[in-house]
């Protein structure tokens, strides 16, 4: 046993004794236990320095500089931002951490760019509100530490469970402890306990027997309290805290107990993802997301097509905003003023792979003056039926004059029009043939 260690906890006599018999070492709190600390205060910043290292570790060894956007899109979201999602389960993370993660995950995903804040605050909606879906890590962890209040009624048998009870009591019905007074002892669960209002607000109880479930303070009946709905008869009642069973006449002899049900998704059984897009409250918005990242384009095409929904793309309206001096023409059909709008749609260019769209499908439609209409009326061949050939050509079409505006800007490389048809064409080709998608009419 010479890798164990024993750690006395208060006044311990003969411990030497007991360490030279099992031929172990005295340990002392805090210390690391299945890769967290014990023993430490859950306040200090110290124990969330190893989080902090792993991820700044695991930036430096990807090759952001080999990576497109979007590919470090998706290695933030599938790893980077899973990476404290155990810690944050069982410590409520410090907003300085919070900070320290969030702003080492923006300059990973942003660089240097200019528009970090602005990309920050969108980024963390979620996709259908015109965001990334990076998650904001405050409200995640309060969704990760406020299930405990699930598990407290579904594990009632759990040693910490009861270990909760015998120190709080629990308030009627069982479904959560007494508040936890004082200032010593148990502060996570007292941390805990803040959110549980908010929690609460969120689930409804199902009647089987009634005798867990108050007749006026819980939502058993429909979406708000009886008291809330009724104050005046609550007000008269002589038994405002009674249960239902006590209240009502009770149901067969066989009933089921009274079980939680989780308001925020369809099967009632509260889950974290439902919990945190409650907690991020995002401002509901009118975005063609469904043509950004639910199209079979490339990641770093819907990244790029992201940006040019939200008109943030490099073009020189948009630099000259931020203070750049520079003469706005346009380098495809070197007369206009370059904006997304111009190169996107009504450039000659633009407008010429359009129509060459149109005629190929048989298609009669007027463009739309702006970028945005365009990818909110385009899908699904203007909602009338799917086809992912269709729904591909906004972005592919796009990113091809993208391209040749770069090239024509900074290589000083132009090509014919009739040459970026055929890239176009290959381009939508190679797309639709790696997804499968049969290409009938090009
Ligand atoms: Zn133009």
């Amino acid at each position: 046993m010479n890798k164990s260690e024993m750690v006395p906890i208060g006044e311990v006599t003969g411990i030497d004794d007991l360490v030279a018999l099992l031929s172990c070492h005295v340990g002392s709190l805090p210390l690391l236990y299945l890769g967290m600390p014990l023993g430490a205060s859950y306040k200090a910043l110290g124990i969330w320095n190893p989080i902090i290292e792993k991820v700044e570790r695991r930036l430096a060894g990807w090759q952001k500089l080999y990576l497109s956007k979007g590919g470090c899109l998706t290695l933030l979201k599938s790893t980077l931002s899973s990476l404290p999602t155990y810690f944050m389960s069982l410590f409520p993370i410090p907003v300085s951490v919070a900070n320290r993660i969030e702003c080492l995950q923006q300059n990973f995903l942003w660089g240097g760019l200019g528009d970090v804040h602005w990309f920050h605050l969108v980024g963390c909606s979620p996709i259908w509100c015109g965001g990334l879906g990076v998650r904001h890590l405050i409200p995640f962890n309060r969704a990760l530490l406020e299930k405990w209040f699930w598990r407290f009624r579904m594990k009632e048998s759990h040693l910490w469970r009861r270990v909760l009870v015998a120190k709080y009591g629990v308030v009627r019905g069982g479904w959560i402890t007494n508040k936890p007074r004082g200032s010593h002892g148990c502060s996570i669960w007292k941390h805990v306990m803040m959110g549980w209002e908010v929690f609460a607000s969120h689930f409804s109880h199902d009647v089987g027997m009634g005798d867990r479930v108050l007749f006026w303070h819980n939502r058993w009946c429909s979406n708000r309290p009886l008291k809330e709905t009724f104050p005046v008869l609550f007000g008269c009642s002589l038994n405002q805290d009674d249960f239902v069973a006590s209240v009502l006449v009770s149901r067969s002899p066989g009933s089921s107990s009274d079980k939680l049900r989780w308001r925020l998704n369809g099967n009632g059984t509260f889950d974290s993802r439902s919990f945190y897009h409650a907690l991020l409250a995002p401002v509901a918005m009118a975005f063609p997301w469904k043509m950004i990242w639910g199209v079979k384009s490339p990641r770093r095409i819907a990244f790029f097509m992201w940006i040019v929904a939200w008109d943030r793309i490099l073009s020189c309206d948009n630099l000259r905003k931020k203070g750049f001096v520079l003469a706005g023409w346009c380098c495809m059909c070197k007369a206009d003023d370059e904006s997304v709008d111009h190169l996107f749609i009504h450039c000659g260019a633009a407008r010429l792979l359009w129509s060459l769209v149109f005629r190929s499908f048989g298609v009669v439609w007027v463009l739309p003056n702006r970028v945005l209409d365009l990818l909110f009326g385009w899908q699904n061949w203007f909602g009338k039926r799917s086809s992912g050939v269709w729904n591909l050509i906004p972005s592919c079409l796009m990113w091809t004059i993208w391209r040749e505006r770069n090239n024509r800007s900074f290589e000083n490389k132009e090509i014919a029009l009739d040459k970026l048809l055929e890239t176009f064409c290959g381009v939508l080709f190679d797309w639709s043939r790696v997804w499968g998608l049969l290409l009938l009419h090009l």
